[in-house]
C-alpha cells in the first residue's frame, strides 16, 4: 500500500516537473520571437526611411527649382550586390520643360558623377550595361535637352551607362565631299561598331535625338525579345502610330542586334529603316514588346524637317527587298570613314565621313 502511495506521488511530482517545463519552453520562444521582431523592425524602418530621404529630398529641391531633373542618387556604401529589378530613385511621370538659356556648362554640373559620357551606379552593381546610341546631324540644341534629362532619367534607373552621339559631317557648300543625305540607321550601325569596340555592351538604347522620356519607369534596360519604347508622344496624342512602328526609340541586346545583322545601310532621308528593322526582327522569329502606354510616354520637341533629311521615296522599294538583302547589308557590310572619337564629360562624340554617293540598289 505504502509502495503504491508512494509511485503515485512519483507519478505526480513528474507531471508537475514536465508541465513546468513546458512552460518555461513556451515562454522562452515567445521571448526570442519578440527580441528577434525588434531588431528586425528598426532594419526595415531604415531601409523605408532612407528611400523616403530620397524622395523628400528630391521634392525639396523640385519645389525649389521646378525646372531641373537634377537626381541626387544616395551612396549606400554597404551592399555591392546586384541593383533591385526596380530601381527605389523612380519618380514616374514629370513634366518636362526646355529652358532656352540653357547651356552645356550647367548639364555638366547638374551631373558630377558622369565622366567621359559613362556612368555607373556605386551603391550597388547595374543590372545591364546599356550603350546610348544617338544619332544626329546639326541638333545641337535637341541633343543639349536630351543630355539634360537623360543623365539623371538613367541614374535614377540605377543603369551602367555610356552615352554615344554619332554624327554625320555634312558638307552643305561641298555636297561633292559627302552624301548629302541623312543616313540614321547607318549611323547607329557605326554607333554599334564603334561601342563595342570600348566595351561588352549588354544592351543598346537606339534612340533618336528630338524624343525625350517623360516617364522614367520606362526602363532602359533590354528584354527577352526586342523593345520598342515609343507608344506615345506629345505630337500624336500620345497614341501608336501604328501597328508596326518601331521608331524612336527602341532597345536591343547586343545578340538580337547582331542576329538580325544589324540596321539596313541603304536607308537615305527620312523614313523606312526603322520599318526594315522590324521585319528583320520579325523575320529571325522575334516578336516586338512594350511597355504600358502610361509609361512609354515622351515628349517631341518640335522642328521642321532638316536639310538633307527629305522623304526617302526608295523606301517602299527597299522595304520589299529586306528578306533578299538583310544579311549582306547591314552590320557586315557597315563602311564608313572614322573622322574622330571624343571622349567629352557627358557623351562619346562619334563623327564619320559617309562620303560615298547613296547607292540604291
Ligand atoms: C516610316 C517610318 C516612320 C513612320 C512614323 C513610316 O512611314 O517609314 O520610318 O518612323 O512612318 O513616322
Amino acid at each position: 500500500m505504502a509502495l503504491s502511495s508512494y509511485v503515485l506521488h512519483f507519478f505526480y511530482r513528474f507531471k508537475v516537473l514536465l508541465l513546468v517545463t513546458l512552460c518555461l519552453m513556451v515562454l522562452w520562444a515567445t521571448l526570442s520571437y519578440i527580441v528577434d521582431s525588434g531588431q528586425a523592425i528598426p532594419k526595415a524602418k531604415s531601409v523605408v526611411e532612407n528611400f523616403r530621404k530620397v524622395t523628400s529630398l528630391e521634392e525639396e529641391e523640385d519645389s525649389q527649382k521646378t525646372t531641373k531633373s537634377t537626381v541626387k542618387v544616395p551612396t549606400v556604401q554597404s551592399s555591392q550586390g546586384h541593383c533591385p529589378a526596380l530601381s527605389p530613385y523612380l519618380r514616374g511621370a514629370s513634366k518636362l520643360t526646355f529652358k532656352a538659356s540653357l547651356t552645356l556648362e550647367e548639364v555638366e554640373k547638374e551631373n558630377p558623377q558622369v565622366a567621359k559620357g559613362r556612368y555607373h551606379p556605386t551603391e550597388c552593381s547595374a543590372l545591364q550595361h546599356v550603350a546610348i546610341l544617338i544619332p544626329h546631324r546639326n541638333r545641337e540644341r535637341h541633343l543639349l535637352y536630351l543630355l539634360e534629362h537623360l543623365h539623371p532619367f538613367l541614374q535614377r534607373q540605377q543603369l551602367d551607362y555610356g552615352i554615344y552621339v554619332i554624327h554625320q559631317r555634312f558638307f552643305p557648300s561641298f555636297p561633292q565631299a559627302g552624301s548629302t543625305k541623312f543616313n540614321r540607321a547607318k549611323l547607329l550601325n557605326v554607333g554599334y561598331l564603334e561601342a563595342m569596340k570600348e566595351e561588352n555592351w549588354d544592351c543598346f538604347i537606339f534612340h533618336d535625338v528630338d524624343l525625350v522620356p517623360e516617364n522614367d519607369f520606362n526602363i532602359y534596360m533590354c528584354d527577352t525579345q526586342p523593345k520598342h519604347l515609343v507608344v506615345g508622344r506629345n505630337n500624336t496624342g500620345y497614341r501608336l502610330r501604328y501597328q508596326g512602328y518601331f521608331g524612336g526609340v527602341t532597345a536591343l541586346t547586343r545578340e538580337q542586334f547582331s542576329k538580325v545583322n544589324g540596321f539596313s545601310n541603304s536607308y537615305w532621308g527620312w523614313g523606312g529603316e526603322d520599318d526594315d528593322l522590324r521585319i528583320r526582327v520579325e523575320m529571325q522569329k522575334m516578336r516586338v514588346m512594350r511597355p504600358s502606354p502610361d509609361v512609354a510616354r515622351y515628349t517631341m520637341i518640335f522642328h521642321t524637317r532638316d536639310q538633307g533629311n527629305e522623304e526617302n521615296g526608295e523606301r517602299m522599294k527597299l522595304l520589299r527587298q529586306v528578306s533578299r538583302m538583310w544579311k549582306t547589308d547591314g552590320l557586315n557590310s557597315c563602311s564608313y570613314k572614322l573622322l574622330s572619337v571624343e571622349h567629352n564629360p557627358l557623351y562619346i562624340n562619334i563623327t564619320v565621313d559617309f562620303s560615298m554617293q547613296p547607292k540604291i540598289s
